[in-house]
């Protein structure tokens, strides 16, 4: 545990950010480092509540309150491969989770919740830094091979622990490098791109091959796949985007959010021509939809030197506190305000986009829109409906599409014959993320839908396990927060 009266002695500290001003005149991240003495003092305020709901509140099961006493004894090294035990790549969740298990632990029920986002990006960071962080690639090899088509945060995680366990594994990419979502949707301010970089080196030591800008059911096709591997691990993501199909849509001006940010993502990578370029800057620019995709181009928009940023959001505008019917350790539906919103957009609520306006020449200059409430009904789903008289009409030369994904894309489950749900899917049986198809596996955004970066990590981990014990007929590789050998 950390210091017995820590939670009595210590407020809930996390990092601050550089002023507005400063931060949107680039890319960079914008956190102000903590000082040591500081992260001891948040470690010593997990209290040892006796049952950590903190660990059923992450994904991943991670070992949090060990991880918080290494740090505030100031053991780094150890508190570093307690982490890396349950989580393979800490860099990304310590920066961009939402960290459910803050709404999970103890101390939130009455006072702020252990900081354990912060000290966990704390920790990976201290680790890379002090070079603790080496690759370790396995004693001896099978003779098995297994092909991983994606390199999102799932497929990198199925890969090192499938490379762990001693298969030879090969990661298909279609994009030109590797990261998925973390690369070509997150952009740079909440995560520098070196981050993944640096991980990816060590995947590679370890002996992981990524192909990149292999379209895996186009460039390589199903019976390829089944010849040349042992097992096969879809981790493509749910890439399909949700259109508004309302009259104007195809107006130039309208774009979808995942046009927007990867090729910003790929200008700040240093490509300097696109076909298409698309910039907000001198624009009103109007984000329809109120997640992380939104957010995201909020903050990009406003980098680029939009005249106004507005972000409308269908759903009714929730509330700061938890939701009564949501009670502690549960995940609340509660109003969240990031970085980006912070920057300068204004938000609305429930509003609904009717219509876009065109000029003559085909451009976006405005849009409608109306409020709208949500009829609740027994026992159905609430009903949406338009309040009277609340038309209104906006000015707007570029309107972002950021309303989610609808599933994932089917070329390859097609080609090897794969079930898949209403939704697209891929179906999973017998909670060991086997599709129909033996030796034929699914993890991450394509078998869950659009969800998050831990569970995609926790995903890959899990679909790794069951994979090698397919290949193997058992497998050393940990459960879900068992933690396997303390190691970095
Ligand atoms: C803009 C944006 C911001 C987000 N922000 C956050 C956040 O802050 N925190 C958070 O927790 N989550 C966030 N998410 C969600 C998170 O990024 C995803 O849940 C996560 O990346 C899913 O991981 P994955 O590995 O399943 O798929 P992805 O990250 O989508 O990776 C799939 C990869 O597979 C590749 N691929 C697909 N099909 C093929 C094929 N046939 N051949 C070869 N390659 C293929 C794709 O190119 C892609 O690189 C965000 C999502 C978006 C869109
Ligand atoms: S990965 Fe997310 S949920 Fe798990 S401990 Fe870290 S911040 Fe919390």
């Amino acid at each position: 545990m950390g210091k017995i009266t820590g939670f009595l002695e210590f407020d809930r500290k996390v990092e601050s950010y550089q002023d507005v001003d400063k931060r949107v005149k680039n890319y960079k991240e914008f956190t102000v480092p903590m000082k040591e003495k500081e992260l001891k003092e948040q470690g010593a305020r997990c209290m040892d509540c006796g049952i950590p709901f903190c660990h059923s509140g992450c994904p991943l099961g991670n070992l949090i309150p060990d991880f918080n006493d290494a740090v505030y004894r100031g053991k780094w090294e150890k508190a570093a491969g307690i982490l890396h035990s349950t989580n393979n790549f800490p860099e990304f969740t310590g920066r961009l989770c939402p960290a459910p298990c803050e709404e999970a632990c103890v101390l939130g029920i009455n006072e702020d919740p252990v900081s354990i986002e912060n000290i966990e990006k704390n920790i990976v960071e201290t680790a890379f830094e002090k070079g603790w962080i080496i690759a370790q690639p396995p004693a001896t090899r099978t003779e098995k091979k297994v092909a991983i088509i994606g390199s999102g945060p799932a497929g990198l995680a199925a890969a090192q622990q499938l490379n762990r366990a001693g298969h030879t594994v090969t990661v298909f990419e279609r994009d030109e490098k590797p990261g998925g979502l973390l690369r070509y949707g997150i952009p740079d301010f909440k995560m520098e791109k070196h981050v993944i970089d640096r991980r990816l080196k060590v995947l590679e030591e370890e002996g992981i091959e990524f192909k990149c800008s292999v379209h895996v059911g186009v460039d390589v096709n199903a019976e390829e796949l089944k010849n040349d591997f042992d097992a096969v691990v879809l981790c493509g993501g749910a890439t399909v985007r949700r259109n508004l199909p309302i009259k104007g849509s195809n107006l130039k001006g309208v774009v979808q959010a995942m046009d927007f940010l990867p090729q910003n993502n790929r200008r700040v990578d240093g490509v300097k021509k696109f076909e298409n370029e698309i910039l907000a800057t001198d624009k009103d620019v109007i984000v329809i939809g109120g997640g992380d995709t939104g957010s995201d181009c909020i903050g990009t928009s406003i980098r680029h030197g939009a005249k106004s940023v507005s972000n409308f959001e269908i759903m009714p505008m929730a509330t700061e506190e938890r939701p009564a019917g949501q009670p502690w350790p549960f995940w609340p539906m509660r109003l969240r305000t990031s970085s980006s919103h912070k920057e300068g957009a204004e938000r609305f609520f429930s509003i609904s986009t009717k219509e876009f306006i065109g000029d003559k020449d085909g451009n976006l200059k405005g849009l409608i829109t109306a409020e709208v409430e949500w009829i609740k009904q027994a026992g159905q789903r609430p009903i949406l409906k338009e309040v009277e008289g609340t038309e209104k009409e906006w000015k707007c030369e570029l309107a972002l599409l950021a309303m989610g994904f609808t599933g994932s894309e089917m070329t390859i489950a097609e080609q090897l014959g794969l079930e898949a749900d209403a939704r697209t899917n891929i179906r999973a049986y017998e909670n060991n993320y086997m599709t129909n198809v033996p030796g034929v596996f699914v993890a991450g955004d394509q078998r869950r839908g659009q969800s998050l970066i831990v569970w995609a990590i926790s995903e890959g981990r899990q679909a790794a396990y069951h994979i090698d014990t397919f290949l193997m007929g058992e497998s050393y590789l940990p459960f879900k927060g068992e933690g396997d050998l303390p190691r970095v």
